[in-house]
């Protein structure tokens, strides 16, 4: 895959400050707060940053906890996981494999078939309806 390579101020002229800190500083937006951990819509789920295919709505379910929770991405190859040791805590850091934007993170108690869990932030996100 085509990697998208853009610095700081590039990526600040183009997202919204919350996007920005999100995606390009491994931010977490607050639970229910994000624009989709409600949607139910049919659709796709692209980066905010660069439009790349992340997750569609078939792998969405409630999670409850305020971010939008899918149990499968469209495929390995679009998003990466990584180690994140930082706070204290052993997570895994999921990335859009294209722009290398900050996601979220993968959990395993997630529903079957999976049994993963990824937990995303809105603000990581573009919804494509339909699509
Ligand atoms: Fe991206």
């Amino acid at each position: 895959m085509e990697k998208i390579k853009k610095n700081d101020e590039e990526w600040k002229k183009e997202l919204t400050e919350e996007q920005y800190h999100v995606c390009r500083e491994k931010g977490t937006e607050r639970a229910f707060t994000g624009k989709y951990w409600d949607n139910h819509d049919k659709g796709m789920y692209r980066c905010a940053c660069c439009g790349n295919e992340l997750f569609t709505s078939d792998t969405k379910f409630d999670s409850g906890t305020g971010w939008p929770s899918f149990w499968a991405p469209v495929s390995q190859e679009n998003v990466e996981t990584e180690e994140d040791n930082s706070f204290l805590m052993r997570r895994t850091e999921a990335v859009c494999s294209k722009c290398g934007a900050h996601l979220g993170h993968v959990f395993d108690d997630g529903p079957k078939p999976t049994n993963l869990r990824y937990c995303i932030n809105s603000a990581s996100l573009k919804f494509d309806k339909d699509k």
